[in-house]
Protein backbone atom coordinates (compact mmCIF):
# COMPACT_ATOMS: atom_id res chain seq x y z
CA UNK A 1 0.00 0.00 0.00
CA UNK A 2 1.19 3.75 -0.71
CA UNK A 3 2.24 5.19 2.21
CA UNK A 4 3.24 8.75 2.67
CA UNK A 5 6.33 9.11 0.52
CA UNK A 6 4.62 7.21 -2.71
CA UNK A 7 1.89 9.27 -2.30
CA UNK A 8 3.94 12.62 -2.02
CA UNK A 9 5.93 11.18 -5.12
CA UNK A 10 2.88 10.34 -7.25
CA UNK A 11 1.14 13.80 -6.23
CA UNK A 12 4.16 16.31 -6.98
CA UNK A 13 4.55 14.19 -10.20
CA UNK A 14 0.79 14.88 -10.92
CA UNK A 15 1.41 18.67 -10.21
CA UNK A 16 4.05 19.37 -12.33
CA UNK A 17 2.42 17.79 -15.43
CA UNK A 18 -1.55 18.80 -15.23
CA UNK A 19 -1.49 21.67 -12.83
CA UNK A 20 -3.05 24.45 -15.30
CA UNK A 21 -5.13 21.59 -17.29
CA UNK A 22 -8.90 21.81 -18.04
CA UNK A 23 -11.02 18.77 -17.35
CA UNK A 24 -13.02 18.76 -20.34
CA UNK A 25 -14.74 15.33 -19.66
CA UNK A 26 -14.80 12.74 -17.42
CA UNK A 27 -15.55 8.51 -17.68
CA UNK A 28 -15.81 6.41 -14.81
CA UNK A 29 -16.36 3.04 -14.76
CA UNK A 30 -18.80 0.72 -13.79
CA UNK A 31 -17.51 -1.17 -10.56
CA UNK A 32 -18.92 0.86 -7.99
CA UNK A 33 -16.38 0.04 -5.19
CA UNK A 34 -14.11 2.67 -6.39
CA UNK A 35 -16.52 6.00 -6.36
CA UNK A 36 -16.85 6.99 -2.91
CA UNK A 37 -19.26 10.08 -3.44
CA UNK A 38 -21.80 9.05 -6.24
CA UNK A 39 -20.38 8.49 -10.10
CA UNK A 40 -22.48 11.92 -11.22
CA UNK A 41 -21.63 14.01 -8.60
CA UNK A 42 -18.06 13.28 -9.31
CA UNK A 43 -18.47 13.84 -12.99
CA UNK A 44 -20.36 16.79 -12.26
CA UNK A 45 -17.63 18.67 -9.54
CA UNK A 46 -14.84 17.89 -12.41
CA UNK A 47 -16.01 18.66 -15.99
CA UNK A 48 -14.97 21.89 -16.87
CA UNK A 49 -12.68 22.58 -14.08
CA UNK A 50 -9.33 24.09 -13.78
CA UNK A 51 -6.80 22.23 -11.74
CA UNK A 52 -5.02 24.49 -9.62
CA UNK A 53 -2.88 22.60 -7.94
CA UNK A 54 -2.70 18.79 -6.84
CA UNK A 55 -1.29 18.00 -2.92
CA UNK A 56 -0.78 15.18 -1.04
CA UNK A 57 -3.06 15.42 2.24
CA UNK A 58 -2.43 12.17 4.49
CA UNK A 59 -2.17 9.04 2.26
CA UNK A 60 -4.93 11.18 -0.15
CA UNK A 61 -4.25 12.98 -3.39
CA UNK A 62 -6.20 16.12 -3.39
CA UNK A 63 -6.85 18.04 -6.73
CA UNK A 64 -7.77 21.53 -6.22
CA UNK A 65 -10.29 22.37 -8.57
CA UNK A 66 -11.53 25.89 -9.68
CA UNK A 67 -13.90 27.76 -11.61
CA UNK A 68 -16.14 26.79 -14.52
CA UNK A 69 -15.21 27.08 -18.15
CA UNK A 70 -18.59 27.91 -20.08
CA UNK A 71 -20.20 30.37 -21.88
CA UNK A 72 -19.81 33.19 -19.64
CA UNK A 73 -16.35 32.22 -18.63
CA UNK A 74 -14.67 31.02 -15.79
CA UNK A 75 -16.66 31.03 -12.70
CA UNK A 76 -14.38 32.87 -9.83
CA UNK A 77 -14.72 31.32 -6.09
CA UNK A 78 -15.84 28.12 -8.05
CA UNK A 79 -13.45 25.98 -5.50
CA UNK A 80 -14.21 22.27 -5.22
CA UNK A 81 -11.43 19.03 -4.61
CA UNK A 82 -11.06 15.37 -6.06
CA UNK A 83 -9.69 13.34 -3.43
CA UNK A 84 -7.42 9.91 -5.00
CA UNK A 85 -6.97 7.04 -2.39
CA UNK A 86 -5.03 5.00 -3.99
CA UNK A 87 -5.65 1.97 -1.49
CA UNK A 88 -3.58 -1.12 -2.08
CA UNK A 89 -2.73 -1.03 -5.97
CA UNK A 90 -4.18 1.91 -7.75
CA UNK A 91 -2.03 4.08 -9.72
CA UNK A 92 -3.37 7.70 -11.25
CA UNK A 93 -1.06 8.13 -14.56
CA UNK A 94 -0.69 11.23 -17.30
CA UNK A 95 -0.77 9.57 -20.82
CA UNK A 96 -1.75 10.42 -24.14
CA UNK A 97 -5.38 9.03 -25.32
CA UNK A 98 -4.07 6.52 -27.83
CA UNK A 99 -1.97 4.59 -25.40
CA UNK A 100 -4.57 1.52 -24.77
CA UNK A 101 -6.83 1.53 -21.83
CA UNK A 102 -5.44 -0.97 -19.17
CA UNK A 103 -7.61 -3.43 -17.59
CA UNK A 104 -9.04 -2.35 -13.83
CA UNK A 105 -9.10 1.58 -15.45
CA UNK A 106 -11.95 2.54 -13.28
CA UNK A 107 -11.82 6.51 -14.38
CA UNK A 108 -10.50 8.63 -17.18
CA UNK A 109 -10.36 12.09 -17.35
CA UNK A 110 -9.84 14.26 -20.51
CA UNK A 111 -7.97 17.35 -20.47
CA UNK A 112 -7.74 20.46 -23.01
CA UNK A 113 -4.29 19.55 -23.13
CA UNK A 114 -4.84 16.32 -25.11
CA UNK A 115 -3.93 14.15 -22.46
CA UNK A 116 -5.72 12.06 -20.08
CA UNK A 117 -5.54 10.74 -16.34
CA UNK A 118 -6.35 7.23 -15.60
CA UNK A 119 -7.48 5.68 -12.43
CA UNK A 120 -6.19 2.42 -12.35
CA UNK A 121 -6.73 -0.26 -9.69
CA UNK A 122 -6.63 -3.81 -10.44
CA UNK A 123 -7.87 -4.75 -6.08
CA UNK A 124 -10.13 -2.09 -6.07
CA UNK A 125 -9.33 -0.59 -2.67
CA UNK A 126 -8.91 2.19 -3.84
CA UNK A 127 -11.79 5.19 -3.58
CA UNK A 128 -12.35 8.58 -5.84
CA UNK A 129 -14.74 11.18 -4.29
CA UNK A 130 -15.30 14.58 -4.45
CA UNK A 131 -15.63 17.38 -1.38
CA UNK A 132 -15.71 20.90 -0.88
CA UNK A 133 -13.28 21.29 1.72
CA UNK A 134 -11.43 17.73 2.47
CA UNK A 135 -10.79 16.49 6.22
CA UNK A 136 -7.88 14.55 6.28
CA UNK A 137 -7.69 14.09 9.73
CA UNK A 138 -4.89 13.68 11.96
CA UNK A 139 -1.28 15.68 11.86
CA UNK A 140 1.08 15.77 9.12
CA UNK A 141 4.07 14.27 10.40
CA UNK A 142 6.00 16.64 8.55
CA UNK A 143 4.63 19.21 9.69
CA UNK A 144 3.86 18.41 13.56
CA UNK A 145 5.75 20.03 16.03
CA UNK A 146 7.59 17.84 18.49
CA UNK A 147 5.62 19.21 21.45
CA UNK A 148 2.65 17.99 19.82
CA UNK A 149 3.86 15.09 18.59
CA UNK A 150 4.86 14.22 22.29
CA UNK A 151 1.44 14.75 23.25
CA UNK A 152 0.05 12.43 20.89
CA UNK A 153 1.61 9.53 22.11
CA UNK A 154 2.41 10.00 25.91
CA UNK A 155 0.30 8.05 28.00
CA UNK A 156 -1.22 5.26 25.21
CA UNK A 157 -1.43 2.06 26.69
CA UNK A 158 -1.38 0.54 22.94
CA UNK A 159 2.22 -0.67 21.42
CA UNK A 160 3.92 2.63 20.07
CA UNK A 161 3.78 0.39 16.68
CA UNK A 162 0.28 0.45 16.49
CA UNK A 163 -0.12 4.17 17.89
CA UNK A 164 1.77 5.22 14.88
CA UNK A 165 0.06 3.49 12.23
CA UNK A 166 -3.09 5.03 13.83
CA UNK A 167 -3.98 7.47 11.49
CA UNK A 168 -6.03 9.46 13.52
CA UNK A 169 -3.16 10.55 15.25
CA UNK A 170 -0.28 10.96 12.94
CA UNK A 171 -1.96 10.71 9.23
CA UNK A 172 0.26 8.85 6.21
CA UNK A 173 2.58 7.04 8.07
CA UNK A 174 2.08 2.79 7.66
CA UNK A 175 3.75 -0.40 8.16
CA UNK A 176 7.15 0.50 6.30
CA UNK A 177 8.08 3.87 7.17
CA UNK A 178 6.80 2.75 11.35
CA UNK A 179 9.27 0.28 11.22
CA UNK A 180 12.39 2.28 9.76
CA UNK A 181 11.32 4.86 11.93
CA UNK A 182 11.47 2.63 15.08
CA UNK A 183 14.49 0.83 14.13
CA UNK A 184 16.43 4.18 13.54
CA UNK A 185 15.07 5.61 17.16
CA UNK A 186 15.86 2.34 18.85
CA UNK A 187 12.44 1.39 19.84
CA UNK A 188 10.56 -2.51 20.01
CA UNK A 189 7.59 -1.74 18.00
CA UNK A 190 6.15 -3.45 20.86
CA UNK A 191 6.70 -1.23 23.38
CA UNK A 192 3.93 0.85 24.75
CA UNK A 193 3.87 4.32 24.37
CA UNK A 194 3.09 5.11 27.31
CA UNK A 195 6.58 3.82 28.68
CA UNK A 196 8.33 5.81 25.95
CA UNK A 197 10.65 8.88 28.24
CA UNK A 198 10.79 12.23 26.09
CA UNK A 199 14.18 11.57 24.92
CA UNK A 200 12.85 8.54 23.05
CA UNK A 201 9.77 10.20 21.56
CA UNK A 202 12.26 13.16 20.51
CA UNK A 203 14.40 10.42 19.13
CA UNK A 204 11.13 9.01 17.46
CA UNK A 205 10.43 12.25 16.08
CA UNK A 206 13.66 12.66 14.64
CA UNK A 207 13.63 9.23 13.07
CA UNK A 208 10.23 9.38 11.39
CA UNK A 209 10.81 12.96 9.91
CA UNK A 210 14.24 11.94 8.52
CA UNK A 211 12.95 8.43 6.99
CA UNK A 212 10.16 9.91 5.42
CA UNK A 213 12.21 12.65 3.74
CA UNK A 214 14.96 10.63 2.57
CA UNK A 215 12.47 8.50 1.32
CA UNK A 216 10.55 11.32 -0.80
CA UNK A 217 13.95 12.42 -1.77
CA UNK A 218 14.39 8.58 -3.22
CA UNK A 219 10.60 8.35 -4.95
CA UNK A 220 9.22 6.06 -2.06
CA UNK A 221 9.66 2.46 -1.69
CA UNK A 222 8.96 0.39 -4.64
CA UNK A 223 7.32 -2.47 -3.12
CA UNK A 224 4.94 -4.65 -4.94
CA UNK A 225 3.70 -3.04 -7.59
CA UNK A 226 4.32 0.27 -6.74
CA UNK A 227 5.24 3.36 -9.82
CA UNK A 228 4.59 6.83 -9.93
CA UNK A 229 2.82 9.25 -12.49
CA UNK A 230 5.33 8.67 -14.82
CA UNK A 231 5.40 4.73 -14.52
CA UNK A 232 8.60 5.32 -12.53
CA UNK A 233 9.38 3.13 -9.50
CA UNK A 234 10.76 4.40 -6.42
CA UNK A 235 14.27 3.16 -4.72
CA UNK A 236 14.10 3.49 -1.02
CA UNK A 237 13.45 -0.31 -0.87
CA UNK A 238 16.66 -0.56 -0.95
CA UNK A 239 17.26 1.57 1.90
CA UNK A 240 15.26 -0.32 4.00
CA UNK A 241 17.30 -1.85 7.16
CA UNK A 242 13.99 -3.59 9.10
CA UNK A 243 11.08 -3.96 7.12
CA UNK A 244 11.10 -7.06 4.85
CA UNK A 245 14.26 -7.92 5.81
CA UNK A 246 13.18 -10.79 8.20
CA UNK A 247 15.83 -13.55 9.01
CA UNK A 248 18.71 -11.38 7.46
CA UNK A 249 21.10 -9.77 9.50
CA UNK A 250 21.06 -6.11 10.78
CA UNK A 251 23.27 -3.69 9.06
CA UNK A 252 24.56 -2.25 12.09
CA UNK A 253 25.24 -5.06 14.90
CA UNK A 254 24.81 -8.06 12.46
CA UNK A 255 22.00 -10.00 14.62
CA UNK A 256 18.79 -11.69 12.88
CA UNK A 257 16.26 -9.49 12.19
CA UNK A 258 12.93 -10.47 13.97
CA UNK A 259 9.56 -10.27 12.61
CA UNK A 260 6.29 -10.24 14.95
CA UNK A 261 2.65 -9.35 14.02
CA UNK A 262 1.17 -6.71 16.07
CA UNK A 263 -2.83 -5.69 15.52
CA UNK A 264 -2.41 -8.28 12.27
CA UNK A 265 0.27 -6.28 10.99
CA UNK A 266 4.05 -7.64 10.43
CA UNK A 267 6.68 -5.72 12.73
CA UNK A 268 10.11 -5.92 11.73
CA UNK A 269 12.99 -4.99 13.94
CA UNK A 270 16.58 -6.08 15.44
CA UNK A 271 16.53 -7.39 18.89
CA UNK A 272 19.90 -5.86 19.54
CA UNK A 273 20.11 -2.41 17.90
CA UNK A 274 15.43 -1.68 19.45
CA UNK A 275 15.04 -1.66 23.51
ZN1 LIG B 1 21.05 -4.41 15.18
Amino acid sequence: MPELPEVETIARGLASRVTGDFIESVWLGSKPEPLKSPAAEIAATLQSRRIADVRRMGKHIVFELVGTRGRSGERAGAKAQWIVHLGMTGSMLVCKPDVEIAKHTHAVVKLASGRELRFVDPRRFGRLSVAREFEAGGSEPLDITLDRFITLFHGRKTPIKSALLNQKLLRGVGNIYADESLFRAGIRPRRRAASLTRENLRRLYKSVQEVLKEAIALGGSSVSDYVDSDGQEGSFQLEHRVYGREGERCLKCKTVIKRVVIAGRSSHYCPKCQK
